[in-house]
């Protein structure tokens, strides 16, 4: 046989591999990747690495033994095109995979800033290790940096560069920093937070051009007509699926691929796993694309055990976490936007939950600085939790009474 073929050598792609041969997986297994080097992971990126605490062994998943060991094969290429009759994935440069099944496992990339400036040097994303090396070298020289969009990346990022002694402006154009994947409380909280860090932050108001000097970028524009001055710009403002090679192929792509409750492609040879999967999900109740280490692992454990002969509904608890100076977020499970929030603890002592509920269903929890509830949050989750919303906002309430 010609073995599994995973596209994507980042979390998901990774994780598909190691997991295929912990399960004694025998067939060959191949990861092509796009990027130099060996999967690594991404979240230090704009975290310890950013810093300059944690260096490139840190943050590969294993080191090159690894692979060897257990005979997975890294091909550094980036993958052009798949022959679903033929069972093959082209390459670039032209050279032929033939599979048995294959794993759509292409993440995603940054959503480019659409207005005129965009492409002035000196405005820069972040999302590989090429990213973070760019930034790396060019945030020394910059005194003044702008952050185009408060969402996880960008607030990560201004902590750092605050920390680092760098002026900070964060641009949002929404009122509310997170407002897509956290409650009101958490949003405005982390709002407080990084205007107390010295970071200042423009809400409401949208980026409509850059202007430069010299082709360098030199202001950031936004609606209210404001020019900000700066020597640096990050953009945070979101991703796109990489999912143009299942699209091509003529597999059903809505905002990613779509794949079925055990993560099958409509092709029974293709999966798609992490950043790139558009799935049905239990916890939500709908169907969604999830941007996390989690999902991409989880996901990438779910096919290789389908693989191996266990198949199974995709069914983990969704998680997630966010490190801001200080501050340590982590969410569980997945809320609408229209979910009640009933607050556990003082926002003003830095250690709080949020737990979300939907019709007196409780539907995620974001703690900040307070691990216990999030990994209790994780169990009660996995299963049908009982918890009020007047126990949640009770603090006498013993949360693990709920276990036993
Ligand atoms: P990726 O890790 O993106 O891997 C996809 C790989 O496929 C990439 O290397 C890409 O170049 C490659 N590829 C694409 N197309 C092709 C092709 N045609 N041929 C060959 N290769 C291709 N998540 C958390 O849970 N917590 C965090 O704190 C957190 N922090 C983050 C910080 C940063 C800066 C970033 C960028 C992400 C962060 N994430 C975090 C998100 C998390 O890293 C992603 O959800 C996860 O990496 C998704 O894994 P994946 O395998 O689906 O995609």
């Amino acid at each position: 046989g010609e073995g599994v073929v995973i596209l994507g050598g980042g979390q998901g792609g990774f994780q598909v591999a190691a997991s295929l041969r912990e399960a004694g997986y025998e067939g060959r297994v191949r990861i092509v990747s796009d990027e130099p080097g060996l999967p690594y992971q991404r979240p230090p990126l704009s975290k310890a690495y950013l810093k300059g605490d944690a260096g490139v062994e840190q943050l590969e998943l294993r080191p090159a033994a690894f692979y060897a060991d257990h005979r997975i094969e890294i091909v550094t290429a980036r993958a052009a095109s798949i022959d679903r009759t033929a069972r093959q994935v082209r390459l670039a440069d032209g050279e032929v995979l033939a599979y048995d099944h294959l794993v759509l496992a292409t993440g995603a990339r940054n959503r480019p800033l659409p207005v005129a400036g965009a492409d002035l040097d000196g405005v820069l994303y972040l999302r590989t290790l090429a990213d973070a090396d760019a930034l790396k070298a060019r945030l020394p020289a910059a005194a003044r940096v702008v952050v185009v969009g408060a969402g996880f990346i960008g607030l990560e990022f201004a902590a750092v560069a605050r920390a680092l002694g760098h002026e900070v402006t964060v641009i949002e154009a929404t009122l509310h920093p997170m407002g897509r994947a956290v409650s009101r409380p958490v949003s405005a909280f982390f709002a407080d937070a990084h205007r107390a860090m010295g970071t200042h932050l423009v809400l409401g108001a949208g980026v409509v051009a850059l202007h430069g000097e010299g082709g360098r970028v030199a202001a950031v524009e936004t609606t209210d007509g404001v020019r900000h001055p700066t020597d640096l710009v990050v953009v945070g403002i979101g991703v796109v699926p990489n999912a143009e090679l299942a699209a091509e192929a003529g597999l059903a792509v809505k905002n990613g691929v779509v794949v079925d409750e055990e993560l099958l492609t409509s092709d029974p040879a293709i999966s798609a796993i992490g950043d790139v999967a558009h799935y049905p999900s239990r916890h939500a109740g709908t169907e969604v694309r999830l941007e996390s280490v989690q999902n991409a692992a989880d996901q990438a454990r779910n096919v290789a055990h389908r693989l191996t002969g266990r198949p199974a509904p995709y069914a983990a608890v969704p998680w997630f976490w966010s490190d801001q100076a200080d501050l340590k977020l982590q969410m569980v499970g997945l809320a609408g936007p229209a979910d009640t929030a009933v607050l556990r603890g003082d926002p003003a002592s830095r250690r709080f939950s949020v737990f979300r509920f939907h019709e007196r269903r409780l539907t995620a929890i974001e703690s900040v600085n307070r691990p216990a509830d999030h990994m209790l949050g994780r169990r009660l989750l996995a299963g049908t939790p009982r918890l009020t919303p007047e126990e949640a906002a009770d603090e006498s309430f013993e949360l693990k009474s709920l276990l036993a």
